[in-house]
């Protein structure tokens, strides 16, 4: 069995988590929800067996509020759910885990049962009423209905009549069992000599030494005390492999700083020189365990890059890269929306699909579509064991270290970072610049850090500007460019944490229509760091001004000619183009947090989002 390290994974909607052991069973689960609540914070809930029963105690909202009103003591085992609400309002009554009308059967969920409606409705007309609004309740009710005394043997009948990409586990009161099924969500199971833990994420594992499984499609999970079953549909018994995990990691703390936000701001230069680390050399170039082949590689003809939001930003910038530097021409593309492409391109078209935690269902559904079609897949994630980092043709680790708040920040610069070397070595094999020019441009890419920090030195200059810009509640962002991805990631950022409109355009965009909003109440944020656009882009900011909208505009120290144009200026270290949107974005990013603050608004868990989409 390989021996693998936690070290660097990092921490990724719904989460589900099972636990059997020696434990404290209600300590082990309201711990394990507290690491699983990036992936959602509309409500927990924990279900477990206690003297032939089923005990239940769920709440709308986190994960503390649970543990505010949680009375259990002893639990022999349970599940426990922190929610990300699809369907039904977050309420207590929508929150996980849902139980059969008997109360026999208690279940937690991630994902959606797309025709749940017409399950529902069968049962309704046998006779079987519903308390939730949720698409989860009509998997329980199922299962209680298709049970003849084997939980699994339920699970496994039930299965085949699902539609969807979702987890669950489920218990009965019956047993001391907890039995699984996933289908396209992460499900993962880690066992020692004293415990069996079910999670959607093996962070969940940290501080102990596990044998680890991850579930594959259709597959249904029985653990016991001690005992772990895999089966394929039809209940059949499978080997599975598991790994062992040595962990050595705390679960991530704050430190110092007030949010994990403004930490892993703060840590983007750090970041990205272990994004740099070992490799560029004097050959240019050189990624460990790429596994796609050198030819298959220099073969691509198109790269497609998709993601989702910040991720989704990071291939528009890494399509400028690849244009720039290896000729290649890309299409970026949302992954919700590249699933719908009828396939035009040629099978020699490679996809690079972006995401953090590797499991965003959203990019996985795109990446699977494209393998399917035949096209070669790259992932780039942060997370070593997540389900792209294992289905794609070849990966490229960030190694940004877990990133905890739910609005992305260090994991974009180190995507940045990856995508610019990708894009280096595919210019190499393309042999479009020269060895010389690839090695400086390699080098140049070393500065990055310096350059990052001598933004966030500049925090109390971003943060008094913030704070004049915080009464406002509309905004435009704009750019040219590499600054035009640069500007909406900065808009993306102050929506997700602020709740104000902010939309990016490219600048040259705005006189279609966007600038008939414009007034004095409507301030503009101009990305100006770019010098091909130089001229264009101050005929940009002279349009604004003329409308009378407060301009602030993020510019590099060499163009003094701003300082006639704008209201305000927060001067950024001068760098070239392609690697302008680094310094910039740390601006962004820092404007959003202070703007934020000043708002009073909390950063790190933002109404309505979740760290890692597991839904499509
Ligand atoms: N569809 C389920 C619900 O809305 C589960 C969503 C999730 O993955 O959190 O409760």
């Amino acid at each position: 069995m390989p021996q693998e390290s936690l070290e660097g994974v990092d921490v990724t909607m719904c989460g589900i988590f099972g636990y059997i052991g020696k434990r404290n069973v209600v300590k082990a689960c309201t711990e394990g929800l507290s690491l699983l609540e990036y992936r959602g914070y509309d409500s927990a809930g924990i279900a477990g067996v206690v003297e032939g029963k089923i005990a239940l105690r769920k709440r709308a909202g986190k994960v503390a509020d649970l543990c505010e009103v949680l009375d259990l003591v002893h639990l022999d085992f349970a599940i426990a759910h922190t929610r990300w609400a699809t369907h039904g309002v977050v309420n207590e009554c929508n929150a996980h885990p849902h139980l059969d009308s008997s109360e026999s059967f208690a279940l937690i969920h991630n994902g959606i049962i797309e025709n749940y409606a017409t399950l529902k409705q069968e049962m309704q007309e046998r006779g079987v009423s519903f308390l939730s609004e949720t698409d989860t309740e009509v998997l329980v009710q199922l299962i209680a209905a298709e049970y003849c005394g084997d939980l699994a043997a339920a699970v496994d009948r039930v299965a085949k009549r699902l539609k969807g990409v979702f987890s669950f586990l489920v218990i009965h009161k019956d047993h001391q069992e907890i039995v699984g099924f996933a289908n396209g969500c992460p499900l993962s199971v880690g066992v020692n000599e004293d415990e069996v833990i079910l999670s959607s994420d093996p962070n969940t594992f940290l501080g102990q030494s596990f044998r680890v499984l991850f579930l594959d499609p259709q597959e249904t999970v029985r653990v016991r005390r001690g005992s772990v079953e895999i089966f394929d549909p039809g209940m059949k018994q499978k080997e599975k492999r598991t790994l062992v995990m040595e962990s050595i990691l705390k679960p991530p703390s704050k430190g110092s700083f007030p949010h994990f936000m403004l930490k892993e701001i703060y840590e983007q230069p750090e970041a990205c020189k272990r994004a740099l680390e070992g490799r560029l050399g004097s050959n240019g170039v050189f990624f460990q365990n790429l596994l796609l082949s050198e030819e298959s590689l220099r073969d691509s003809d198109v790269v497609w890059t998709v993601g989702s939001g910040t991720s989704f930003l990071a291939g528009m910038v890494g399509g400028l890269f690849l244009e720039e530097w290896a000729s290649l021409p890309s299409l970026c593309e949302i992954a919700s929306e590249a699933q719908y492409r009828t396939t035009f391109f040629s099978s020699k078209t490679m996809m690079v699909a972006i995401s953090q935690s590797g499991e965003t269902a959203d990019t996985l559904a795109a990446l699977r579509k494209a393998k399917c079609d035949g096209y070669k897949t790259l992932a780039l994630c942060n997370t070593e064991h997540s389900a792209m980092a294992r289905e794609a043709d070849g990966v490229l680790f960030l190694k940004a270290g877990p990133e905890v708040s739910v609005c992305s920040t260090k994991a974009f610069t180190s995507q940045l970072i990856l995508l610019a070397l990708f894009s280096l070595h595919m210019s190499a094999l393309r042999k479009r610049l020269g060895e010389e020019e690839i090695l400086l441009l390699g080098k140049s890419l070393e500065q990055l850090p310096q350059m990052m920090q001598t933004v966030l030195d500049r925090v109390d200059q971003i943060a008094a500007l913030a704070k004049k810009y915080a009464r406002y509640d509309d905004f435009f962002f704009m750019g040219r460019r590499y600054m035009y991805p640069t500007a909406l990631e900065a808009a993306l950022k102050l929506k997700e944490i602020s709740y104000v409109n902010a939309n990016g355009y490219p600048a040259g965009e705005l006189k279609h229509g966007p600038i008939a909003l414009l007034d004095r109440n409507f301030p503009v944020i101009a990305f100006c760091a770019n010098e091909k656009t130089r001229e264009k882009m101050i005929s940009n900011l002279m349009e604004v001004k003329a409308r009378g909208a407060p301009l602030l505009a993020i510019a590099p120290e060499r163009m003094k000619e701003v300082e006639k144009i704008a209201d305000d200026i927060l001067w950024i270290p001068d760098s070239s183009d392609p690697l302008a949107p680094f310094p910039s974005i740390v601006a962004g990013q820092l404007f959003a947090y202070e703007i934020a603050k000043a708002r009073g608004c909390p950063i790190d868990q933002p109404r309505n989002l979740a760290k890692s989409v597991t839904v499509e």
